[in-house]
């Protein structure tokens, strides 16, 4: 079961058991952010749908070369200007601050909510030599072509002996009816070819000079030199946003195959969109949450904060194929699920298993207990299903509770069947969903004095101060729990 990953391989629409080219490595390339402007939720989304696709192949053992690019030129504006270039302009600032800002907000997010570091996080103007020799490699091979200072990729030759379009679909006859009315491009041959190089106009500041003109390299190119480079011609899996599949990762897989006759990766996976009220989330519609705006509740849409850890926990309650609505009701809901989940965090970890030698095995929930430990498994590999893994977490944590109450005896299940229950529950929360105990809530130093102090006026039978203590707790979502075992506190679920 270990290893044996079914992934749903969009590129033949089949449900294949994935095996690595080369295992015990796995090639993981996934399209990074233009970094022009804050990230966004849903951006936070397809990354953190990654993050846990990552964990999870090297919580299963792989050897994980994660590379996840940072697109810092070539990103145009369907104006046609560059985003960075277009930003650096307007706020007088050199490009590569623009790039530096946003790449450092960037980083903060994504360690906000506990989203991994990639091992190789290559940028775009950082690989142009590599980009310049691809271009050269298309043109030797036939399937570029320089026009007006700039080079395109020539779609109809390609499509000679391979088909442009099959990863989303799409038929060429179709495009081109759609793209003649919109595009009069005089420099291209065909209006499908796209940019590997483009002729700077005056005006633009990121430019550099080559044979061709001084200009800059189209964005689809900086994805094909930078993952063959780091992950080999053939890799594993290449991932973004559905939004990417057309016509970024067509023309990623034009330019691969074009020069290395290889398609470059096996398995394409595509993250579906966070939507508000059924719309994408996205800048240019006005609909995007700023993570700040969630975790102060500065929204009209928002009725009050909400915690990194339970935006990740409402986020990874889907399937990263399917849509995700995003609103207020949804985050509550979360709240109380991830609440409930690190509680049982708590207290799993501090139980051990106390050995019973007069305790009799109970077969039937120590059966059931290791069905819900190998549910995780399947779930998580039957195309990483984040949602799954989460109920089959809940059914778990049940137990947890039943034990911690008393409703269930730790003996009754065996010393194996509890390690096995506590290491499964806390690594697939942990390790694998990414969903720790946040520093931010009241669980520290303070809470232990508060406790302390709560004890004390219930030993000297000031049942005054007990209340008081215990409102001003509520108050702040905390539950004291007076236990046979002692004071013990929840947040409140
Ligand atoms: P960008 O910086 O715009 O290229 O976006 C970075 C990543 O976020 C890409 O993989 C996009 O597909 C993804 N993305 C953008 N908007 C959304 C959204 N509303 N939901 C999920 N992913 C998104
Ligand atoms: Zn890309």
């Amino acid at each position: 079961m270990i290893g044996k990953l079914k992934v749903n391989n969009t590129l033949t629409k089949k449900k294949e058991v994935f095996e690595p080219l080369n295992p015990p490595h796995v090639g993981l390339y996934v399209c990074g952010p233009t970094v022009y402007s804050d990230v966004h939720l849903g951006n936070v989304r397809t990354f953190m749908s990654f993050d846990v696709i990552y964990r999870y192949l090297k919580f299963l053992g792989y050897k994980v070369r994660y590379v996840r690019n940072i697109t810092d030129v070539g990103h145009l504006l369907d104006s046609g200007e560059d985003r960075i270039s277009k930003k650096a302009t307007l706020e007088s600032l050199e490009p590569m601050e623009i790039v530096q800002k946003y790449t450092n907000d960037f980083h903060d997010v994504m360690a906000t909510f506990n989203i991994l570091c990639p091992d190789i996080e290559p940028t775009a103007t950082g690989h142009l030599m590599e980009q310049l020799a691809m271009i050269d490699q298309l043109v030797d091979n036939g399937l570029a072509y320089e026009s007006n200072g700039s080079v395109y990729f020539d779609i109809e030759k390609y499509n000679k002996e391979n088909t442009y379009g099959k990863l989303s679909g799409r038929k060429i006859e179709d495009l081109l009816n759609q793209t003649r009315e919109l595009d009069g491009q005089d420099d291209k041959k065909n209006p499908l070819d796209f940019a590997l190089w483009k002729k700077a106009a005056p005006e633009h500041i990121m430019r550099w000079k080559t044979k061709w003109s001084d200009g800059f390299p189209g964005w689809h190119l900086e994805c094909a030199v930078m993952s063959t480079k780091y992950l080999g011609k053939e890799f594993d899996i290449h991932g973004g946003g559905m939004d990417l599949q057309f016509p970024h990762h067509e023309c990623e897989i034009a330019q691969s195959y074009g020069t290395y006759k290889k398609e470059p990766a096996r398995y394409w996976l595509h993250t579906n969109m966070l939507t508000v009220n059924g719309q994408k989330m996205s800048k240019s519609l006005g609909n995007s949450f700023l993570p700040k705006q969630l975790i102060s509740g500065d929204h009209e849409l928002l009725s009050q904060g909400f915690s990194p850890m339970t935006i990740r926990f409402f986020m990874l309650q889907s399937h990263y194929a399917s849509t995700l609505d995003f609103s207020n009701e949804a985050l509550i809901a979360a709240q109380k699920g991830y609440f409930k989940m690190a509680n049982g965090m708590r207290i799993i970890k501090k139980m051990e298993f106390a050995e019973n030698t007069e305790a009799t095995i109970d077969e039937k929930q120590k059966e059931q207990i290791e069905k819900f430990c190998d549910n995780c498994y399947y779930a998580m590999n039957d195309d990483f299903n984040t949602a799954l893994t989460i109920g089959h977490l809940f059914n778990i944590l049940k137990k947890i509770n039943a034990i911690h109450t008393g409703q269930l005896s730790m003996a009754a299940i065996g010393k194996e069947t509890f390690e096995r229950m506590k290491s499964t529950f806390i690594s697939f929360n942990e390790e694998v969903l990414g969903i720790k105990a946040e520093d931010s809530l009241p669980g520290g130093q303070l809470l232990d004095i508060i406790l302390k102090e709560y004890q004390q006026a219930k030993e000297a039978r000031n049942y005054d101060k007990v209340d008081e203590l215990r409102s001003a707790l509520k108050a702040g979502g905390i539950v004291v729990k007076d236990m046979k075992t002692g004071i013990d506190w929840a947040y409140e679920e």
